[in-house]
């Protein structure tokens, strides 16, 4: 069985873990690979590394760090169906959402290539006679990743490619669940000819994490993943020393008005609930309905849930594909148990179904909660699965208090035809990313993918501008010039 290997200082380097996870197709069950379990000492070695090689890619002119990127873009183009069919094998989504998760990835190397003019300070000439100010913006140091199994190709993209732009160098910590993609990604990494140590790989989990957070030669540490591992990555990174930032977990609401278009409405809305299996950050986790539009939006969003064609994501027709892993099909199925013992009316029951070909697959089919108690557990609690929570209201004032209700706030959405509505719920609800008549509200590369709440650690996020905020540090110069200093000349 393949063991896989980490990629430290320019090379392929078995590691010493003395324990290895497996990892598992969640389709079919097939054991794919083992991921080692890196000890603290292979972490030193690339941070050691990294801090080496930050020496001189710091003094890369920028203009010819963004050329290995425009490298980058052209290889990742080129194996985009190779990389998307390793997404699905080890995470189990659809092939079609795999390249689509690249193309996003791809999006973000195409947006640093443009650092030359992102990176630029600012300066004012006489602050005080004679007196002139500059701010310039240098890079940090080693900065790390430490990612979720839900996009093994894009997220690590939020922030490595303007890491490397604004001359830092890195260190990618993939999920254990999935570290094959990572693999593939780092090959082409190498094929793009970086000077030895300004990226490097290591696998591992929590002893992995912890000797990034603790490292003094690491600057600066981005985090994606649950809520409360979120919350330790955060402090104890900052308590550190290090520059942080930390996704977390969402609860996302859509919320539906009876003037809404209701047949693109519930085509959007199952899309976000049921793509990717649910397990999206920006996946609809509850569907407020405003009046009128109760009985039509849950009639045909039940439809929509049973006609949808689950299996292996990397079969043509399969709309959704396998849950994770085989402990997250268990705890989804009992979310959804609870729910129902505790007053929800399942709507649809979508809990071990029959896939012909693939009976040791994870899988769970849409389901959908009706009456769900906006203070019970189910309401409040992130399922990170295929299951959507149906709630009632009488106006738009009752729907924007459920959302800001809510710990969480990564996303919020709102179905209308109303302008005066989509702007009052643009201004009010308390989440860091709005759509309006859209299900999946992700931020393109050059908008920062915008968080609050629970969903959120930090003050930059990541892409766009506010990554080459968090992956510079500002220095700011004043300077006086004499003009009798001028006239010896
Ligand atoms: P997770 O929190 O279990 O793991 C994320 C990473 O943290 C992995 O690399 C893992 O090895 C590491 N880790 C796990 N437990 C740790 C611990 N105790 N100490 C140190 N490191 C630890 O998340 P997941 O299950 O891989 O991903 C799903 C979660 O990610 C969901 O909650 C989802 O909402 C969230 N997510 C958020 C965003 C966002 O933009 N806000 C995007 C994608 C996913």
């Amino acid at each position: 069985m393949n063991i896989l290997s980490n990629y430290i200082n320019g090379e392929w380097q078995k590691s010493t873990a003395t324990e290895n996870l497996e990892v598992i197709n969640p389709a079919t069950a097939e054991l794919l690979a083992k991921v080692p379990l890196s000890p603290k000492s292979e972490v030193n070695q690339a941070a050691e590394a990294a801090a080496e090689a930050f020496k001189s890619w710091r003094r890369t002119p920028a203009t010819q760090r963004v050329q290995f990127l425009f490298i980058l873009k052209y290889l990742l183009e080129e194996n985009l169906e190779d990389i998307a069919r390793t997404i699905t094998f080890e995470c189990g989504k659809t092939l079609a959402e795999s390249r689509g998760e690249m193309r996003r990835a791809i999006e973000n190397v195409e947006i640093a290539c443009g650092i030359p003019m992102m990176m630029q300070g600012s300066n004012l000439e006489d602050i005080a006679k004679g007196i002139d100010e500059i701010m310039i913006r240098q890079p940090l140091g080693v900065c790390a990743a430490i990612c979720p199994f839900n996009f093994p190709g894009m997220i690590p993209f939020w922030f490595l490619p303007y890491a490397l732009a604004c001359g830092n160098t890195y260190i990618v910590k993939p999920s254990e669940k999935v570290p094959l993609t990572m693999q593939k990604i780092f090959t082409l990494l190498e094929q793009t000819g970086l000077p030895k140590g300004v990226v490097n790989l290591v696998n591992g989990t929590k002893e992995t994490v912890d000797a990034i957070l603790e490292h003094p030669q690491i600057k600066a540490v981005s985090f994606v993943g649950s809520t409360p591992v979120a919350k330790y990555i955060y402090s104890w990174g900052a308590a550190n020393g290090k520059r942080m930032q930390a996704q977390g977990g969402a609860k996302n609401p859509i919320v539906i008005l009876p003037d809404a278009d209701m047949e693109m409405t519930t085509r959007i809305a199952a899309d976000s609930a049921f793509g990717c299996a649910g397990q999206r950050c920006l996946a609809a986790s509850i569907a407020i309905t405003v009046g009128e539009a109760k009985d039509s939006f849950s009639e045909a969003i039940a439809q929509a849930a049973n006609k949808r064609i689950v299996g292996n994501g990397l079969d043509d027709n399969v709309q959704m594909g396998a849950v994770i892993n085989a402990g997250s099909k268990a705890r989804i199925e009992g979310l959804i148990e609870k729910a129902a013992s505790s007053g929800a009316k399942l709507l649809v029951d979508g809990r071990n179904p029959n896939i012909p070909g693939y009976e040791q697959g994870c899988f769970i089919r849409p389901t959908i909660l009706q009456d769900v108690n906006p203070l019970s557990e189910t309401a409040n609690t992130e399922i990170f699965g295929p299951v959507l929570s149906l709630m009632h209201v009488n106006d738009i004032d009752e729907a924007i208090s459920l959302v800001n209700n809510s710990l969480f706030g990564n996303m919020a959405c709102l179905f209308t035809t109303s302008g005066a509505a989509a702007r009052k719920f643009r201004y009010e609800a308390e989440a860091g990313n709005i759509g309006i008549n859209i299900g999946v509200a992700a931020p393109m590369a050059f908008f920062p993918f915008s968080g609050w709440k629970q969903s959120f650690f930090g003050d930059l996020h990541g892409q766009g501008n506010h990554a080459v905020e968090f992956f510079t540090q500002t220095k700011v110069v004043v300077e006086r010039w004499k003009d009798e200093w001028s006239r010896k000349f």
